[in-house]
């Protein structure tokens, strides 16, 4: 029985080291039983469609956790028509999984800035332990501003399960432009995955 399952959704456009490291070091810390990574098909929070389609980012996470035994990668945003809301994700993984089961949703210290704006914050915060990682180049996460949105205990369960991950300096744009100037992306994700970028001419132009 899972009882801590942690929830890890993003574009991973392509997955990197970064997502990596600090999805290992939150399952470290939670001491979760499983790691379920979520690639979105259409994120309520980035202006432009991912570069790669829904079923190579599906494959390049795949790739990337095979040597990774409690981690697997669910295609349920993939299949979902419309925006990709984090409340309706876990809405279906309560479903899946039960009750006895505690959600852990991790996201980047870049996303604070627009928590308030997520579709059924109220819910969501409710619905599962809501992670906010520390991330290079971002803030340490503070919640000053939800007070308008969020019940004072909802700021405080935020406030709480702030995880200090380890800053890793990586971001998908980045690793994007890099292959399309030709330079080397190599310390950046796992091997497998860039054969695979390089197989099916991802990223190129
Ligand atoms: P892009 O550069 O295309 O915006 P990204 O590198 O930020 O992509 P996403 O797939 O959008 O990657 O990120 C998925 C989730 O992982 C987000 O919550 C993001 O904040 C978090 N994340 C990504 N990279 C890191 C990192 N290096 N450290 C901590 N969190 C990260």
């Amino acid at each position: 029985m899972n009882d801590k399952v942690i929830l890890f959704g993003g574009t991973f456009d392509p997955i990197h080291y970064g997502h990596l490291r600090v999805a290992d070091y939150a399952c470290e810390k939670i001491k979760a039983q499983q790691v379920v990574l979520i690639p979105v098909l259409c994120s309520p929070h980035k202006e432009s469609l991912p570069a790669a389609d829904g079923l190579a980012r599906f494959e390049m996470i795949s790739l990337a956790l095979a040597e990774r035994k409690n981690f697997r990668v669910s295609d349920c945003e993939l299949k979902r028509a419309g925006p990709s809301y984090t409340l309706d994700t876990v809405r279906h993984f309560r479903t899946e999984y039960g009750k006895g089961v505690n959600f852990y949703w991790l996201v980047g210290a870049d996303a604070v800035k627009d928590l308030a704006r997520w579709y059924g914050i109220k819910e969501l915060v409710d619905a599962c332990n809501l992670c906010v990682m520390h991330r290079a180049g971002f803030e340490r996460p503070v919640f000053a501003g939800l007070g308008g949105v969020l019940e004072p205990a909802q700021v405080e369960k935020l406030r709480r399960n702030v995880i200090r991950t380890p800053l890793i300096d990586i971001n998908s744009t980045e690793i994007r432009c890099k292959l399309v100037s030709g330079a080397d992306v190599s310390g950046m994700l796992d091997p497998k995955v860039l054969e695979y970028i390089k197989e099916n001419g991802l990223y190129i132009a």
